[in-house]
């Protein structure tokens, strides 16, 4: 279902918004134990809410743009009242007493907010595996992992549990569930979307977006999400265009780029064979192709590893026993406390992460890795620059492979970064991005085309998603 056709049936009374919350309730009910998307589940806001609707709707009231349409929140943004425990048992019990701006921004357009969803412990991850709360399963096939770090949130949109989600990326989490589970996921420019009550991972990395069917319902909820808040010293003042006004604008005389670094060893054959088929439709539909070069693209996996564990190890030092969620019980005194806390508290991704932050940020490695590190980030900036000064747009695979076997990478955590090939470099630049079904492979695994966008550009970026879809 469409926002569109979600906000269609509650205003012209086809459906109530409560009726509808319901439904969505019982899919969850019926299908959430075998997939496990969702960690909460918010009834009493969602009923208070769709009931509001309903009362706006009996009195003839305008409806706000979201009106009772059912939308799902990532475990890493906070909900007022409702856990948060971004997929770490070190968060168990906190109830974080404010909403994130996205949540507070899509309650006051009238959705429906339904819950939390299940993701990597911080976020850390590619499968969902490394949640402390168990894996979730890709709806579009059981024995597969339906990508991460936000499984949840793309598995729930994929399985019908929810109209739309949120969700955050911060090397590619957004875009590469949504190209394993066969959904669209958009990453809007730093700056665009607040990161206010965003449970950090890495700051100059993160951020937060949508998970939708269509890309018209992506443009809907930027629109809603976006703009300046003066609670994140980061946000835009930039002015929010209407994402939704220029959508069907023809795409020809457009200039579409092609990273020859991105067609490179390791791409699947039939994830190839889909995007080129992507690149002869975007031809035909009077895009112009161009090869372009992103020179230091082999270099940025092993950037974001330095500068992503880096600030991790910073943000992740608050989670002390003290001030959130899990203490360890047996401790006698407050430097036990604190070590047996973390130690049972975080998981092994995330403990691998703060020792190799902390490692690069020492004293003797910091200009050897982290200052290094920094370097390679702005060479990677200026790749995109100057492809940008040829282009409008990009257009790559969003992940080497369609979706992998449960387990399969698990012991292998090198393996398991290389999935994120295509996608980190954009967080790293501060670009916009997303990604847009473009097909199957043989088995019937969904394939995902990400476009690449300038700065502040997502107009045009959905504009040849669309144009994809
Ligand atoms: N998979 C990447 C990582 O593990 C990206 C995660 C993300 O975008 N949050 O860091």
């Amino acid at each position: 279902m469409t926002i569109d056709a979600a906000r269609q049936a509650v205003a012209s009374g086809t459906t109530k918004a409560t009726a509808l919350a319901a439904s969505f309730y019982e899919t969850i009910a019926k299908d959430d134990p075998t997939i496990h998307a969702w960690l909460a589940l918010s009834k009493e806001r969602a009923e208070k809410q769709a009931a509001r609707i309903d009362a706006m709707v009996a009195k003839g009231e305008a409806l706000p743009p979201l009106a009772g349409v059912p939308i799902g929140i990532k475990d890493v943004l906070t909900m007022q009242g409702a856990p948060a425990t971004a997929g770490s048992k070190i968060l168990e019990g906190y109830r974080p007493p404010y909403d994130a701006t996205t949540v507070a921004r899509l309650d006051a357009a009238g959705a429906v907010l339904l819950g939390k969803l299940n993701c990597d412990e911080f976020a850390m991850g590619s499968s969902n595996e490394n949640s402390a709360y168990g894996p979730v399963r890709n709806p579009r096939a059981l024995d597969r992992v339906p990508g991460g770090s936000s499984g949840g949130s793309a598995a729930a949109v994929a399985a019908g549990m929810a109209v739309a989600t949120l969700g955050t990326d911060t090397g590619g989490s957004i875009r590469q569930p949504a190209s394993f589970c066969g959904v669209v996921g958009l990453l809007p420019t730093y700056g665009r979307v607040s990161r206010y009550g965003l449970i950090a991972f890495a700051s100059s990395l993160d951020r937060v977006g949508p998970f939708t069917t269509t890309v018209r319902d992506a443009a809907i909820l930027l629109n809603v999400m976006a703009g300046h808040d003066p609670l994140d010293a980061t946000s835009s003042p930039l002015p929010v265009p209407d994402y939704t006004a220029g959508l069907n604008q023809p795409v020809k005389g457009l200039r579409v780029g092609v990273p020859k670094e991105y067609f490179a060893e390791g791409l699947d054959g039939e994830v190839r064979a889909s995007i080129e088929k992507t690149l002869d439709k975007l031809r035909a539909a009077g895009c112009t192709l161009h090869n372009v070069s992103l020179p230091h693209t082999q270099y940025a996996i092993p950037a974001y590893y330095v500068l992503a564990t880096a600030e991790a190890s910073s943000n992740l030092a608050r989670f002390d026993g003290v001030r959130y969620g899990y203490r360890s019980p047996q401790s006698d005194s407050l430097s036990t406390m604190y070590r047996r806390t973390r130690d049972g508290g975080f998981g092994a991704e995330v403990k691998r992460r703060i020792l190799l932050g902390t490692y690069v940020l020492s004293a003797g490695y910091y200009d050897a890795y982290y200052r290094k590190a920094q370097q390679v980030r702005t060479l990677l900036t200026r790749d995109y620059l100057q492809a940008f000064n040829q282009v409008d747009v990009l257009v790559t695979p969003t992940a080497p492979t369609p979706a992998f076997k449960l387990g399969e990478k698990t012991d292998d955590p090198l393996a398991m970064y290389l999935a994120d090939i295509y996608t980190v470099t954009a967080n790293l630049a501060g670009i916009c991005g997303i990604s847009v079904p473009c097909g199957n492979s043989s088995s019937g695994l969904p394939i995902g085309a990400q476009v690449l966008g300038k700065h502040f550009d997502e107009a045009t970026l959905l504009r040849v998603a669309n144009a994809i879809e």
